[in-house]
């Protein structure tokens, strides 16, 4: 057994003959003739980086895309920023707020409620005969009544 071991100074890589070899930048396929290592250049799109990963960048920065071989580019060629791989924090969109109330209530139903509620009608009534629910009537009165006394 043995003997079967690649001839030949091969330093790029274990290419053999019969060996597929894809170009990483035209995605071209073809088979290795020769057992010498791999070729120079891709046959399809001549390019000499063909083995070599090839990727696009894009930066962060000003939207410029690029290819390269260079697995961590420094600079966008473009805007030479060298945090073009930082995604940029928005600042201009404003957190939510988080004391915004939870339901916005419409001052037209809180004066009817209130009204309702004047002439003598309970947070029951009131809910039925205004669609609302119960708990937002009886927010409404709570919060404008001072006496504590509530007609539920
Ligand atoms: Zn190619
Ligand atoms: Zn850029």
């Amino acid at each position: 057994m043995g003997g079967d071991s690649v001839r030949g100074g091969i330093s790029e890589g274990p290419v053999t003959a019969g060996k597929v070899l894809v170009c990483s930048r035209c995605f071209h396929r073809w088979v290795a003739r020769k057992s010498d290592g791999p070729p120079k250049n891709c046959p399809k799109c001549r390019s000499t980086v063909w083995m070599k990963d090839y990727h696009v960048c894009r930066c962060y920065r000003c939207n410029h895309e690029w290819g390269t071989t260079n697995s961590e580019p420094k600079r966008c060629p473009k805007c030479h920023s060298v945090k073009w791989a930082v995604p940029v924090r928005n600042s201009d969109a404003a957190p939510r707020s988080r004391f915004a109330p939870r339901n916005p209530m419409d001052p037209e139903k809180v004066e009817d409620v209130l009204r309702r509620y004047a002439d003598g009608e309970s947070c029951t009534t009131i809910a039925i005969s205004t669609g609302m629910s119960f708990s937002d009537v009886y927010d409404i009165v709570r919060s404008n009544v001072s006496d504590g006394r509530i007609m539920v």
